[in-house]
């Protein structure tokens, strides 16, 4: 693990090994006053980091605790509830579920029995739950990943945000606020931001990747700039970012013009080869973009996330 999260310049590469107890509390990083931060390995879900590849993180106040995201498996999750119980006595209060993706979704199962928990999440959960592709995701790690797997359930929800539903919540908590906001489904079935008030922190889930290709085969990739401008405009004193995959980031957060810049000249690239009457097997192969070669997860996101573009766009022109 790197010594240190924010701005670390290099990602954890951290083995989960697979007869660990889930007794075993996850390393965490402590970001700011009563903020912590689990720092996950940048990868596809594979048997080295078993689920961990992605970021959570949990905020402490006098009157309980609020987590934000869930990590990739039940197993993680109940390690997730392990470190807290190392950082403070004080109940588990809520579970903020920035979106249904597996990495961030799949270890709630290990909340959801926690006494008068709640569990707040984008009505596009909901949705998700009663997809084909969430069964697809559950089989495929059970697979590989039985013993992590144990006891998943497709946690519905409590209190849930947009799709008709407020579009932003308000929790008071011990003296902090966190404000939740709808911001469409740039990235999934539903997408939400949490702003930690008064340590002036934002949580920004998928909106922006840091030190790595973003992943776009889902939700609506139209929106990932507009939703961009939007924290821009509504948060212009934000502290620190923390992001659902990389480094928390402090301003002035390059992390999202980096994201901004792939997913733009991707679009671009994609959309003049639809014009040209290019098949979507030509355009996708044509559609390299040498700037981010290099990058982790390049190799794996960016065909499939150029063939998800290209159908997006194609269905819009015509
Ligand atoms: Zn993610």
């Amino acid at each position: 693990m790197p010594k240190e999260a924010i701005n670390s310049p290099r990602p954890p590469v951290y083995v989960i090994q697979a007869n660990v107890p889930d007794a075993q509390p996850l390393p965490y990083y402590k970001i700011a006053p009563d903020t912590y931060f689990f720092f996950g390995n940048i990868a596809e879900v594979d048997g080295v980091n078993r689920g961990f590849n992605g970021n959570a993180g949990f905020v402490v106040t006098r009157d309980g605790v609020l987590v934000l995201d869930a990590l990739g498996t039940p197993s993680l999750g109940r390690r997730m509830i392990a470190a807290i119980r190392e950082v403070t006595s004080q109940p588990i209060r809520y579970l903020v579920i920035s979106h249904a993706h597996p990495d961030h979704y799949f270890g709630a199962s290990a909340f959801a029995d926690i006494p008068d928990i709640r569990i707040i999440s984008h009505a596009g959960t909901e949705d998700y739950v009663y997809t084909p592709t969430i069964e697809r995701s559950v089989a495929y790690r059970k697979v590989f990943l039985p013993r992590e797997m144990y006891h998943f359930h497709a946690v519905v929800p409590d209190l849930l945000i947009g799709g008709g539903n407020p579009a932003h919540v308000s929790v008071k908590l011990g003296g902090k606020t966190f404000e939740i906001y709808d911001t469409g489904s740039h990235h999934s079935h539903g997408d939400l931001v949490m702003w930690q008030k008064e340590d002036r922190i934002l949580w920004i889930s998928d909106l922006a990747f840091n030190g790595r290709v973003t992943f776009i085969g889902d939700g609506h990739v139209n929106e990932i700039d507009a939703m961009q401008d939007w924290i821009d405009k509504k948060f212009p004193d934000v502290g620190l970012m923390v992001p659902g995959h990389g480094a928390p980031q402090t301003a002035p957060f390059p992390m999202v013009s980096n994201t901004r810049r792939y997913v733009d000249t991707l679009t671009e690239k994609i959309r003049a080869a639809i014009l040209q009457g290019q098949s979507l097997q030509d355009a996708v192969r044509m559609s390299g973009i040498k700037e981010f070669e290099s990058w982790p997860l390049y190799e794996l996101n960016h065909w499939i996330n150029a063939n998800f573009v290209y159908q997006t766009l194609e269905q819009e022109l015509f």
